[in-house]
């Protein structure tokens, strides 16, 4: 019988299968392969509109090393981590969210997390409800 340990280090052994890590879709936005409607860009990183928008705006914030997942984040990422956060607010100012906006992170299968390049979803311009499905 597995114990919680065993569990624990199949699903992270899952998690890590092709398809579920870079380079993904993202990369070939940020090498300029696809096109995207890019809204910032600096050395660090990248926001650009997402291409089914789940609210009037809805843009993403991705590093441009590309961390898979929040999860697998390390101590030495928590300046890159701030800096998105950062370009997430100015980037949500720029495009008029001046009346208050989300910003979501989606980690892994329970978190229906598609893309495995890490990224913070901007969605504003319309209420927001709580609790997300
Ligand atoms: P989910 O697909 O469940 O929202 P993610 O949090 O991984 O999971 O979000 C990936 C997001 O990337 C989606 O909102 C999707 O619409 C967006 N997306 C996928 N491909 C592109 C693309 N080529 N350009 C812009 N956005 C994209």
């Amino acid at each position: 019988q597995d114990g919680e340990v065993q569990k624990a280090q199949r699903a992270a052994e899952a998690s890590e299968e092709p398809g579920q890590r870079p380079p993904t879709i993202f990369s070939k936005i940020i090498d300029r392969t696809i096109r995207a409607d890019i809204l910032y860009e600096d050395d660090k990183c990248l926001a650009f509109r997402d291409v089914a928008p789940q609210a009037p705006v809805h843009f993403l914030v991705i590093p441009k090393h590309p961390i898979p997942r929040l999860s697998r984040v390390a101590a030495g990422d928590a300046e890159l981590l701030g800096h998105l956060l950062v370009v997430a607010s100015q980037t949500a100012k720029v495009e008029g969210l001046v009346d208050g906006y989300r910003v979501v992170i989606n980690d892994g299968k329970r978190g229906s997390q598609s893309v495995y390049h890490l990224h913070l979803h901007v969605l504003g311009g319309r209420q927001m409800g709580w609790p997300p499905g």
